[in-house]
């Protein structure tokens, strides 16, 4: 009897993790129909027939290899995904904060949470190791603040609700370099408002939540909106290249 329960548990260990449920009204979403219309393609009028089947090596098992693999079986090829790391994922599987850097332009800084240490000394060995936006004396002046987050987990973050941002940091007399280097880039991502009308329990929530996933996706928190830091340079150069852009009616499709 305990063999066969031996043997249960190990074809149980062996089974893919039950897959989590899907939002309800995915399918009605472009990118979800463009996919399976793609898919359905490839697997009806593409689909190779038995003898050009093909046997294809897929280096890589980031978001493009999978989906290479995926598209591949689709249209009935026999696809192996070679991925060095023991993790798929690519760029999106790393335990990492990164923040652009407002004084450096185009650079991003990160925060390293290192694989196999506990939350929450992931997160304090983090912090340890950014050198290029925080100071010693930063790193410092965040542990009053930081510390009971730490240790009290979400009783002390519910017990935020009442501060926004900006007074949670005069509170504990962090630095201003962690609210306009960090906190202003999280409110705009995390609620699309400023710190001075975020509570901070939707910040340690956020922070809490990411020290203690690390099966979660990397974060990485822009300086500034698209619009200002990615198309309104691109106009300018455009521009100063001589070239104009205006806005227009939508042009009428030719015949
Ligand atoms: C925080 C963050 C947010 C993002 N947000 C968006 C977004 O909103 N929209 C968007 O379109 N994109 C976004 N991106 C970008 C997008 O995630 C990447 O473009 C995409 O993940 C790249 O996938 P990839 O498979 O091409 O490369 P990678 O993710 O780099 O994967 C390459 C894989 O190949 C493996 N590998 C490399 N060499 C070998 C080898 N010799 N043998 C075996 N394996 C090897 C690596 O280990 C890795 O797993 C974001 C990226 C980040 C980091």
């Amino acid at each position: 009897m305990s063999r066969l329960l031996c043997v249960a548990a190990f074809a149980a260990a062996l089974q893919p993790p039950p897959r989590a449920p899907e939002p309800p009204r995915i399918e009605k979403t472009a990118n979800y129909k463009a996919a399976a219309e793609a898919s359905a393609r490839l697997a009806g009028e593409l689909k190779a027939p038995p003898a050009s089947r093909k046997t294809v090596a897929v280096v890589g098992g980031g978001l493009s290899g999978l989906a290479c693999g995926k598209y591949l079986s689709d249209a009935g090829h026999e696809a192996t995904v070679h991925e060095a790391r023991d993790v798929l994922g690519g760029k999106w599987k790393a335990h990492r904060m990164s923040f652009a850097m407002r004084e450096r332009p185009g650079e991003f800084t990160s925060f390293e949470f290192p694989e196999g240490v506990p939350a929450p000394l992931n997160m304090a060995a983090a912090i340890l190791t950014n050198t290029e936006m925080l100071s010693l004396v930063d790193k410092i002046r965040m542990v009053p603040g930081l510390l009971p987050m730490l240790l009290e987990g979400q009783s002390f973050i519910d017990e935020q609700d009442e501060l926004s941002v900006l007074q949670f940091m005069e509170k504990y007399g962090m630095p201003d370099t962690i609210n306009e280097e960090i906190f202003i880039a999280m409110g705009k991502a995390l609620d699309f408002i400023d710190p001075d009308k975020l509570s901070m329990t939707v910040v340690l929530t956020a922070m809490n939540r990411f020290i203690n996933e690390a099966d979660g996706s990397q974060t990485a928190f822009l300086d500034g909106n698209q619009p200002e830091r990615v198309c309104a340079p691109m106009a300018d150069r455009i521009r100063d290249a001589g070239a104009t852009w205006k806005r227009t009616r939508p042009s009428r499709r030719s015949a």
